[in-house]
């Protein structure tokens, strides 16, 4: 299994953004004054909707939806809600998942034949 396949669960993103935003003091997490952040309502644990992300994700893009698209920061922990969706139920992330596995497996074969001949 990879770190795609297990994300972390709405509740858990923001609890692991937030942590890393103020420099992992849990304390300065539940005093945040960033009340314009979209994370803000939720930085205590209350279940946060996955469109709160896709807000979170454009406040950080300055309202640019094709750098979230390609956002480069793939162990950031909104990762894999920055559309808005949650990939866990997305047939279209299914299909990535599956691709992956296909490729690597296609690649662990490859390497056995290298090694085989
Ligand atoms: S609510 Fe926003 S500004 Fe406040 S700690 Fe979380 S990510 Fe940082
Ligand atoms: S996933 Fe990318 S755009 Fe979204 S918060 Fe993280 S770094 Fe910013």
């Amino acid at each position: 299994m990879t770190d795609i396949e297990h994300h972390l669960t709405p509740k858990e993103t923001v609890r692991r953004y937030c942590l890393q935003c103020v420099g992992g003091v849990r304390e300065d997490v539940k005093n945040c004054e960033g009340t314009g952040c979209a994370l803000w309502p939720y930085r205590n644990g209350k279940r946060p909707p996955v469109k709160a992300f896709r807000k979170f994700c454009l406040q950080c893009s300055n309202r640019s939806c094709s750098y979230i698209a390609a956002c480069p920061s793939v162990n950031c922990p909104c990762y894999p809600y920055r559309f808005g969706t949650n990939p866990a139920r997305s047939i279209k992330y299914e299909k990535v998942l599956r691709e992956r596995r296909f490729y690597a497996q296609a690649s662990m074969l490859d390497g056995q034949a290298m090694v085989n001949s």
